[in-house]
């Protein structure tokens, strides 16, 4: 008797694009003035694995993701402010949508500020800046993101109040979990000292990609999402449900994938709206923390009922 039987393929835990609701785009390409030791795609002023994206590219993906219905769109990098189309850029932008740009403040110019404060104003919508610094002073900050980048930074920051933004001061969190109330209150009490008197928190896990795994360490075997876990999880939490990426080398499942060869789902928008397995490491940093890259909101002040059990209250300030 052939006794061979059918080789079943393994389960993947798929996670459907449910809407392209968010849109990023990776427009500072892997250029970074600075380089910051925990970096998740080892952004540097060397790196240029990935490009930038210039306003031509932008533009028809702007018309494309808004006959797609993309609620808001998000430009990173690398340090965005390198790109010398990020204005005209955010100008477009806020024709179609709200939008948000991340930085690390240290570029900005105070004519840009003035224009992109205008453009705000002649828009219907938001124009949000999400400012990473990881301490609340230069010893806890400068050895993360080096000499000099906390009062850099902050220079940025002030810039940004005085134009009448409300900047997200973005924290990866490098100090252990039981000093999260001390630290967090200490970033509130400084960003008030200097003149931000309503300041914005978001906290951020360690994402252990890039820079980061060498500074601490990569991923263990263990550490991967099950098709199990996905069972009874909200997918809203996941980024990869509700957005996708675009960069010069193609459209990829999210920011933080943009190095993981497979998580290039095609050319265009429209060839990068299929299912994603979601098997790697990072997936599983997402999976307890939640929301990762989306901006804090008002209603996001606390976490809500179905947030992922382990996300800490300072995650979304
Ligand atoms: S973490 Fe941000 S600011 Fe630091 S090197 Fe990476 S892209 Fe640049
Ligand atoms: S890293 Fe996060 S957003 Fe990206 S594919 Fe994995 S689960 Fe989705």
């Amino acid at each position: 008797m052939n006794d061979r039987r059918e080789e079943q393929a393994p389960q993947l835990p798929l996670v459907p694009l449910a809407h392209l609701d968010q849109l990023w785009f990776q427009v500072g390409g892997t250029l970074c003035n600075l380089e910051c030791r925990h970096c998740f795609i080892s952004c540097s002023p060397r790196n240029r694995t990935f490009g930038f994206l210039r306003l031509q590219d932008v533009l028809p993906v702007l018309e494309e993701a808004a006959a797609l219905g993309v609620k808001e769109f998000y430009y990173t990098g690398g340090e965005p402010f390198l790109n010398p189309d990020m204005v005209p850029i955010l100008e477009h932008t806020l024709r179609y949508g709200p939008a948000t740009v991340l930085t690390n403040a240290t570029v900005l110019r105070q004519q840009w500020l003035d224009r992109l404060a205008r453009a705000e104003q002649d828009s219907l919508y938001s124009l949000e800046f999400r400012v990473s610094l990881d301490g609340f002073s230069p010893e806890t900050n400068d050895p993360i993101r080096g000499p000099g980048t906390f009062q850099r930074t902050m220079r940025g920051v002030e810039q940004l109040v005085q134009a009448g933004f409300l900047p997200i001061i973005t924290a990866t969190r490098t100090w252990p979990l039981q000093q999260e109330a001390e630290v967090v209150g200490r970033f509130v009490e400084m960003l008030k000292q200097r003149g931000y008197l309503r300041p914005r928190l978001k906290i951020l896990p360690t994402i252990h990609l890039g820079a980061e795994a060498r500074r601490t360490r990569g991923y263990l075997p263990g550490e991967r999402i099950t098709p199990d876990m996905l069972a009874h999880y909200d997918l809203n939490h996941l980024l990869c449900h509700r957005g996708r990426i675009v960069t010069d080398r193609g459209v990829y499942v999210c920011p933080l994938l943009i190095e993981t060869p497979e998580a290039r789902l095609g050319q265009r928008l429209q060839e990068a709206l299929g299912p994603f397995a979601v098997t790697h490491g990072a997936c599983y940093t997402c999976y307890q923390h939640g929301a990762i890259c989306s901006n804090p909101s008002g209603g996001e002040m606390l976490p809500s009922a179905g947030s992922p059990a382990s996300q800490s209250p300072s995650e979304q300030i």
